[in-house]
């Protein structure tokens, strides 16, 4: 039997159903609720995109996380393209236990701000010193590999002192720098200098100080 939509008169002989509806209007009535705008932020300096779970490199998943927290939507929704002032979301639902889904262009409104990673890099942030010594080929050398380990894992060098005899390296995270040493199997000489107080806890700075031959 053809079934009639009530809200738009068409026929199940030319659209699908969900229930008494036509999908046309049932997915009609879904998109009503969703906003056709949304606020992101963007990092004016490394330009990587807030979701909830931090900042991430600017591509269809991460723009995907910020726009689902943006809507407060429970739809499933995909990023099928974007530019920076609109992106073509798809979204998806069930509905009585038929899968409806259908796109939408969403206006971005892209809110620069500045990422806690770009924010200490350009105050100087750091919680350790490497005090690299030896000579010029050997310190170079271990810098590299030095510099790869931490900004793979997402750590930062924000000073490089340039001395005759070596390098001192300030960067922004001691656990890193103690994993790196552990991985290499190096065994540079440790200090630590008191730098303050955070919420009633004694803050220190590493410093490693390693000789190469
Ligand atoms: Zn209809
Ligand atoms: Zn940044």
């Amino acid at each position: 039997m053809i079934k009639h939509c009530p809200t738009c008169d068409r026929t199940s002989d030319k659209v699908s159903f969900i229930g008494e509806f036509c999908e046309v209007c049932v997915s009609g009535k879904l998109k009503e609720g969703i906003p056709d705008r949304v606020i992101i932020e963007r990092c004016k300096s490394c330009e990587r995109v807030r979701t909830p779970t931090g900042y991430g490199i600017p591509d269809k998943i991460t723009l995907r996380d910020a726009i689902k927290q943006g809507l407060h939507t429970k739809f499933d929704i995909k990023v099928a393209s974007f530019d920076w002032r609109h992106a073509v979301v798809r979204f998806s639902h069930e509905v009585d236990g038929n899968p409806v889904s259908f796109e939408r262009s969403i206006a971005l409104d892209v809110k620069k701000t500045m990422c806690l990673d770009c924010y200490r890099k350009t105050s100087g942030y750091y919680e350790a010193i490497f005090q690299l010594r030896g000579p010029r080929d050997s310190v170079d050398r271990m810098m590299k590999r030095f510099t790869n380990f931490i900004e793979t894992r997402g750590a930062f060098i924000s000073r490089i002192d340039e001395l005759g005899n070596g390098y001192d390296i300030y960067m922004s995270d001691k656990k890193l720098a103690s994993a790196f040493f552990e991985h290499y199997e190096l065994k540079p000489k440790r200090s630590y200098i008191l730098y303050g107080l955070q919420r009633g806890k004694k803050v220190y700075r590493n410093t490693y100080m390693l000789r190469v031959s």
